[in-house]
């Protein structure tokens, strides 16, 4: 076990099992040896949409600000991405907006990210970028009296799930537990959660079957769609995950794009779960707004003029054209990134339907 493991593990033994959400947090950004707080992933472990393809960021930069021009323009808009990753989208984002300098020129832009290493990256990607960028390390720093135009994406499967297992006695938690040669296990809470606290669309699950949440995504979510509800903006959120919660586990451990042990080295892994866009689509509208979706990556993509974007990017450059129709298969086919990955947008309720929904 390495050192963070041995520490989660003393942890442990003082004051007993804890949640997988809370394993997830110290593997992930504990200051000192978690996984965002000290690697650069993107690439070395996993390869994200914005560095596919540069028309990713583009369009999206353009979804955002037709929401805000279809929205009367609001004063003084705040642009915000969520785990920004290299910064990638976020710069390719700024350069379509060029079309629309009304936009561009009055925004302030602000990254929430954990992680700095990542911060480092992104603001070497944005120095040239001519915005007022900032950092914040939590969207509840963000000031609440600003139309809200946020993207976030791969940033919801980063935050920490709980998961439940159905057994005799009802659902009982799955904790992490440390086992008797230092190594660390799973462990089913001995106490069933109360029948109220389970969610309505868990009837009928077979024995064995999980149901996972994720409660600091819901509460972000319906943190963001108070904020536009109040103020104007749009979100989009763009993630893997599912429409519909099945009773299987989806937590996960990848290193060098192959899977490995979600316990076995925590802080050298990346974890992540499948998002589950009902939850978030009920968060959102618990917050007071709309939400459209979720629809597919590869649906929204095409909707979004994906198409037309590389047509202009080959007759500028020919010899580009075959990588283009790969990244574009990449992001789009449902055998790739285009079905898997979902799209959800939060607007207003008196907000016209955002483009591509
Ligand atoms: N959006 C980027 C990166 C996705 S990886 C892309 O598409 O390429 C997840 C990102 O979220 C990283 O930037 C990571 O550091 C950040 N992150 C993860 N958990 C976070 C948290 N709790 N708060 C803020 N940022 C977080």
């Amino acid at each position: 076990m390495n050192a963070l493991g041995s520490r989660i593990a003393s942890l442990i033994a003082s004051q007993g099992p804890i949640p997988i959400a809370e394993y997830m947090t110290l593997a992930l950004l504990d200051p000192v040896a978690g996984y965002y707080a000290t690697r650069e992933p993107i690439a070395t472990d996993f390869i994200t949409a914005p560095e596919v393809s540069q028309m990713f960021g583009e369009l999206i930069g353009l979804w955002l600000a037709q929401c805000w021009h279809d929205q009367g323009k609001p004063k003084r808009p705040l642009l915000v991405e969520l785990g920004p990753g290299r910064g990638t989208l976020m710069a390719d984002a700024l350069r379509a907006m060029k079309l629309m300098p009304e936009f561009r020129d009055q925004l302030e832009v602000v990254l929430v990210e954990a992680s700095p290493v990542l911060a480092a990256q992104q603001r070497k990607m944005l120095a040239d970028s001519g915005a007022a960028v900032r950092w914040a390390g939590g969207f509840e720093m963000l000031p609440k009296d600003r139309p809200l135009f946020l993207v976030a994406n791969e940033f919801f499967d980063a935050l920490p799930i709980r998961q439940f297992v159905k057994t005799g006695r009802g659902w009982n938690e799955r904790m992490v537990t440390a086992q008797g040669n230092g190594t660390l296990g799973f462990a089913l809470s001995p106490v069933a959660v109360p029948a109220a606290n389970v969610p309505a669309n868990r009837d009928g699950a077979p024995p064995g079957g999980v149901y996972e949440t994720s409660p600091a995504g819901e509460s972000l979510v319906e943190a963001i769609a108070h904020a536009i509800a109040a103020n104007g903006g749009a979100a989009l959120i763009i993630d893997y995950g599912y429409a519909e919660p099945g009773f299987g586990e989806t937590l996960q451990a990848v290193k060098s794009h192959s899977f490995a042990d979600v316990l076995g080295d925590p802080g050298a892994v990346d974890l992540s779960a499948h998002v589950d866009f009902t939850a978030l689509g009920d968060a959102a509208a618990r917050g007071g707004a709309s939400v459209y979706g979720p629809i597919a990556q590869g649906e929204l993509l095409h909707a979004l003029g994906i198409d037309a974007r590389a047509q202009v990017l080959a007759a500028r450059n020919p010899k580009k054209r075959d990588k283009l129709d790969a990244q574009i298969e990449r992001l789009c086919n449902l055998d790739q990134m285009g079905e898997l990955f979902k799209a959800i947008a939060i607007v207003p309720k008196n907000a016209p339907t955002p483009p591509g929904f």
